[in-house]
Order: C-alpha cells, then structure tokens, then sequence
C-alpha cells in the first residue's frame, strides 16, 4: 500500500465521471473541507491478503502523522497515480471503509471511489505537511522471513558485547512465541536491551528467561552476510546507513553500525531479564511504542554472582530510597520528570553551586543567567529547530513561537554578541547555571539520573586559536579538581571527527590534536574514539567512578566550528580586523541534578559536612535537658550550622539511632552532666564519642571541616 499525506487549508473535489462500473454512489457537486489531513491511497496486490491487517496498518500510519501534525479531519481520498501494481477494486474500497471505522478519534471524510475526480488543494507548506509511506502486511511467508534490526552506535566493551549477544538470544526467544517486530538493540550501562513490538510484561519473564536459557544450550551459529530487502522498522534503518555488512542468527538479520559486535555465543551461559521498560521507535514519541527488554549475559557462574551482589549493593544506595529518607527531593505528577526539591536537597544543590562558582571566580570566569523561553528566530539561527525540536517545548506568546531551552548555549552567544570584543578582552570565559527542559521519554524517566528539567553547569569560552591549549589545560585541571573533591576515580574520552562534520577538516585535526596535545601534558591517560565526536567539532568526555565502581559520563569539554559561525561571532585582532574566535563548551557536573543523585549513591547518603543537609543534631537525655539544648541550637543556628533538635520524649537510645539512621554528621547529646559542666558530648556518624567539648572548641572543627570541603 502507498499514501501520500498533505496537511492542507483545505481540499475541494467533485466527481466528474466514473472510472470503472462498480464505483460508489458520489454526491454531486464541489464538495469542501477545510483544515484537513488529505491522505491520498493506493491498495496494492499484496494487501489483497488481508484486509483487515492492511486497514489496521493504514489506521496507524495516518494517526502517526495526523498526532505529528495535529490534525483532526481526516480526508480519505483514493488515488490510483500512486502505484502501478494496485489491488481490485473490491479489496480497495474493504479497506477504505474499514479505515474509516477504525480512525474512530477523528472527523473522517470519504472521497468516492472510482471515479475520476477534479480536485484543488491548499498545502500547509511546513515540513510535515507532505509525507508518503509504503507498508505492507506481514502475511504467513513474509512471517517466516527475517527480522532486520540494527544495533545503537556505541564503543563495545567485552561485557557489552556479551550482553548485546543476549539481547539477540532474548529477541529470538521473544518471537518464536509472539509475533512482532525488532526494533533497535542497544547499550545502556551494563545492560544490553532490545526494542520489540511485542507486549510483555514482568509475570513473563521467568519463562521467557527460561526459553533464553533453552537456546543457550543449543548451539548458536552467528553469521556474517549481506543485506537483503527489509520491512518495516528496519527499512528505515537500512535506508538511513547505507549499510551492507549483516549477521544473521537463523531468521534473525542484524545490521550493526560496528564491526563484530558479537561475542563467541559458547561462551554465554546465562541470562538475567533486569527489567522491562518502554520506548518508542527511533526515539520520536509519533512512532509506534515497543517494548523495552533489559538483558545481562553471564560466561559463568562468579558472573552471575558477582551481579546479584551488586545489584543488591546499588538497591542499598538507590537515590530515589535515601532521597525520601532523608527528604531531599521528590517526583510529582503534576510535572513528570521534574524533580521537587526540597529543603534538604535544595541545601545540596546550592553547595554544589556555591562549590563550583568559587572555582570559577579564582579562574576569573563571569557568570551569566539568560532566559529559559526564547524565540523561535533564535532556534532557527542555533540549528536547535531542525535538529532537536523532537526533544523541545513550545509556547506562544503574542502570535509567535517561543521555545523552552533545552541548551544555554544559544542565549549566551547574544550575551557575547551584546558587546564589542578586542583580542584584549580574550579569553572570555563565561559560565550559566541554567535550567533547561528537554523532552524524554516517559518510559526512560529514572528519578534524578533521567529527567525532563535539569540544571547544566555550563561554560563557553570563547578565545583565540593560540590559547586554546592553555584553555584546555585549565578546563581539564578545574574538572579534575572537582571531581578529586568528590573522591571520584575518573577516566578519559578524546572522539575524533565524524563523518559527517562541519568545518574544514584542516581545522579539525588542528583541534584534535590540541585536545590530544593537553591531555598528553596532563599526562592523563585516554581512550580515542575514532569518529565519535559532535558534527560540530571533537570532544574530551570525563567518565567517573562511584564507590561500587559504575561509571557515569558527567563532565565534558567540546570544540565548536559551528556556533560562532552561525551567530557571527567576532573580535577585533591586533590587525584592527575582524575574527571569528574558538569556543569551547564545558561542564563539570553535566546536570546537576543528576550528578546528585550520582553522589547519593556514591556516599550513599552519607554526606561530607559541607554536603550534609542535618549537619548537627542535638538530642536531650531528659526534658530536664531541653531548655540548655535550646540554648545550644541558638547558637549552633547563629554560627551558620544546620543543626536540628531532637527534644522527644523517647529514650537516648532510640534518638541517638533514628539520627544515626538520618545519617547526620555529628550527634551532641545533652544529659544533666553537660546541663551542669556547659559542655558537649559529641558522637560522630562512625560512632566515635567524645565527652567534655567546648563549644567554641566544637564550632571551630565544624567550620574548619566545612571550609576545607573534605570528604
Ligand atoms: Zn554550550
């Protein structure tokens, strides 16, 4: 079946005379509809066998564009030109009628079959407004044919390449019971998923683990070999890469963006089914919504134990538990994917912040803040329309297009442009904490580590050719120094030139080799990543590691060819003259909310004084106690502490561990000892007590202690 969509003002036909003898009964004179999606159709040959499964295709291909494009007036309209192979007429008018019932959230109109007709259309004339499809059904033989899918671009690791091999195991499991179609398998952390439009859900997977486990003990054969025609999901993909290299496993064809993704299938004797989630095709929320399968693949029995235990060690720390416990943020409904932050996890925020902005003014930064709405001219002029407007929100205001930032980029090229720049002025080094909203996908929302708001810690420096190794340099000390604070391992990414890029290619090695240049006198230790790089220009990724060794992409340092030319950026040189300046974007945290959720798992709450929401809690003995303890929150509260009393009518016992449970730094106990000495007893979170403390003795170590920022 072929259709050809048009998003019209309006679409005028009448029927002039008929085509074939059985044409339908069509009302005389210009028939109208305004503000319409005209689909134009053309049932095939193939779609003879089955009507019903060829009318369910047509129905969702049309509510596909239809959502994209907003319309809600569907204008059916058949239109031999579009194929030479076309179905009886018979068939042909089955299927518009069908369609017709099943598009039941839709005003649907109905152009007369066979008739010839005169028509007058007024396109919309944005990009969507004409689209054309070609599907088919899967009828019995087509069944038995190959599933084509591809595999997401990523550098594989021997783990993930043992996982990505399972993930196919799992897909083959998967459709020998259902019938469906592969989307993409893919990497995220340390598991392998696969996209399948088959609904499961978690009371399957024990047998489907089990059917897993049934293939692994067979022997698995996957070949190398060369595409052949795929459908469906998978055209698309072919279309896109070009790509002729495929391996097949028995009626299972994968198209890999890598080379040998696989690992030698013996080797895998187990497999875990970690979690089914949800996403949509190609990840454009108008496609069609698959099921998400999260697969880890084992070579031996340690394997599978050594991931159980870090399962359980990582379900101890899970941010979003310490986050209710100890009251830092929360997720409502009214706003999916954004986070509420309370008090206690507002106090961790603005430390980071205050954190990172000290560094800054050392480094003689500014500090920008710029506007979250934006136009629609500025997102035409940064690209961001036409390249992420899928991930964007949108507002009107006064009749024009405005757009929530999902970057702060674009906003700080105007603050640079709102002044003129000599070679003086460089480096400029310019910083916004800025919020930004980008469009995920509900299914792949995860409490602060996958969200729709966050706040980036960004940077543009902006600067001349010969000073960007010195740039560089200082970007890639001020993130190590961040992330030492944080007692963070990390490891090093350079990615080099894509394909397809922008700029000329003289200036891209000349780039990458500066990047490589400052890393090499850092004398840090990378990893390349041949082609891995932004289009716009190569990238140094900072990967760190947490207390139970998972990795997590947080800062990054990136060239770019491409902003300064399309904002026309420029500063008078020594010559007088104008020149374009190097930019540099960086972050150290990358989203701040979700490098908190990173160090709620790190520390597993157990925040250093500077981090800690309680830093010191004060518990009474008796209520005896309670007015010298007052007394000694006044003064804590005066000296900038935050210290909470816990005046209850409970025993020591149970004060002293509920605090301990809150993970506060230091409880001071006040029984009628300290009431008569005026002193502290002080129990640290380890559990070490120490009797007859000062107060001003006290408030000394605790304003050191957090001075000092140590961990
Ligand atoms: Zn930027």
């Amino acid at each position: 079946m072929k259709i050809l969509t048009i998003h019209a003002d309006y679409i005028n036909y009448e029927s002039t005379k008929k085509a074939i003898k059985s044409a339908e009964d069509a009302e005389k004179g210009k028939q109208e509809v305004k503000d319409c999606l005209v689909v134009f159709t053309a049932v095939e040959k193939p779609d003879e066998a089955d009507i019903e499964a060829i009318s369910e295709k047509l129905k969702e291909e049309i509510e596909n564009v239809a959502k994209q494009v907003n319309a809600k007036t569907i204008v059916l309209y058949p239109y031999a030109h579009l194929s030479s192979n076309l179905s009886n007429p018979e068939t042909a008018v089955a299927v518009l009628k069908t369609t017709e019932k099943l598009l039941k959230d839709y005003k649907v109109y109905r152009a007369p079959f066979g008739w010839y007709k005169s028509f007058e259309i007024k396109n919309k004339g944005h990009p969507l407004s004409e689209l054309s499809r070609e599907f088919t059904i899967d009828t019995k033989k087509e069944k038995t044919e190959k599933h084509v899918f591809a595999l997401e671009k990523k550098k594989l690791s021997d783990e993930d390449k043992v996982n990505y091999t399972t993930a196919l195991i799992a897909a083959k499991a998967i459709l020998a019971k259902h019938k469906g179609n592969i989307g993409l398998i893919g990497i995220k952390g340390e598991t392998a998923f696969v996209d399948i439009d088959v609904k499961l859900n978690n009371a399957d997977i024990p047998a489907l683990e089990a059917d897993i486990q049934a293939l692994l003990k067979k022997e698995i054969a996957i070949k190398k070999g060369a595409a052949k025609d795929a459908e469906h999901f998978q055209k698309e993909i072919l279309e896109d890469i070009k790509h002729a290299q495929v391996y097949s496993y028995e009626d299972l064809v994968v198209v890999p963006l890598h080379e040998s993704p696989f690992a030698p299938t013996k080797n895998i004797k187990f497999c875990k089914i970690v979690e089914l989630g949800g996403a949509y095709w190609r990840n454009n929320a108008g496609n069609k919504q698959l099921t998400r399968v999260y697969v880890v693949g084992f070579e031996n029995d340690e394997a599978i134990k050594a991931f159980e235990q870090k399962k359980q060690e990582a379900a101890l720390r899970d941010h979003r538990v310490i986050g209710k416990q100890m009251d830092l943020f929360s997720m409502q409904d009214e706003a999916p994917g954004m986070p509420f932050f309370h008090h206690n996890g507002t106090i961790i925020y603005n430390a980071l912040i205050e954190y990172t902005t000290e560094e800054l003014r050392k480094l003689n930064y500014e500090i920008n803040k710029t506007p979250i709405i934006l136009n629609k001219k500025l997102w035409l002029q940064s690209g961001h329309w036409d390249h992420y407007k899928d991930n964007m929100y949108f507002t009107k205001i006064d009749n024009q297009d405005f757009a929530v930032k999902p970057m702060n980029c674009p906003g700080n090229m105007l603050v640079f442009k709102s002044n003129v720049h000599s070679y003086k002025d460089l480096p400029i080094k310019a910083a916004e904490y800025g919020l930004v909203h980008r469009h995920e996908l509900s299914g792949v929302l995860s409490g602060l580590f996958r969200v729709r708001a966050f706040t980036q810690d960004d940077a543009h420096v902006f600067c001349m050719q010969e000073q960007l190794e010195e740039q560089i340099i200082e970007l890639i000390e001020l993130i190590d120094r961040a992330y030492q604070k944080f007692g963070f391992a990390y490891s090093v990414e350079l990615s080099t030139k894509p394909e397809k890029a922008m700029g000329d290619p003289k200036q891209w090695s000349i780039a990458e080799d500066t990047l490589e240049k400052a890393l090499k006198k850092k004398k840090l230790a990378y990893k390349i990543n041949p082609g891995d790089g932004a289009f716009y220009g190569p990238k140094i990724d900072f990967h760190i590691k947490d207390a139970i060794g998972r990795s997590w992409q947080c800062g990054t340092i990136q060239l770019d060819f491409f902003m300064p030319e399309r904002f026309d950026l420029s500063y008078e040189g020594k010559d007088s003259k104008k020149h374009r300046p190097v930019m540099l974007h960086r972050t150290i945290y990358g989203s701040v909310e979700r490098f908190m959720g990173v160090l709620i798992e790190h520390f597993a709450g157990k925040f250093p004084l500077w981090l800690s929401p309680v830093q010191v809690k004060i518990v009474t003995v008796t209520d005896r106690n309670i007015p010298f303890a007052r007394q000694m929150l006044q003064e804590f509260l005066k000296q900038n502490i935050r210290v909470v009393l816990d005046d209850r009518t409970e025993t020591i016992g149970k004060k002293v561990r509920d605090a301990q449970m809150e993970k506060v730094n230091y409880i001071v106990t006040i029984g009628d000892k300290e009431d008569a000495s005026k002193a502290l007893a002080i129990r640290t979170r380890t559990g070490e007590v120490q009797f007859n403390v000062s107060l001003s003795a006290f408030l000394e170590q605790l304003h050191q202690e957090i001075a000092s920022r140590k961990i």
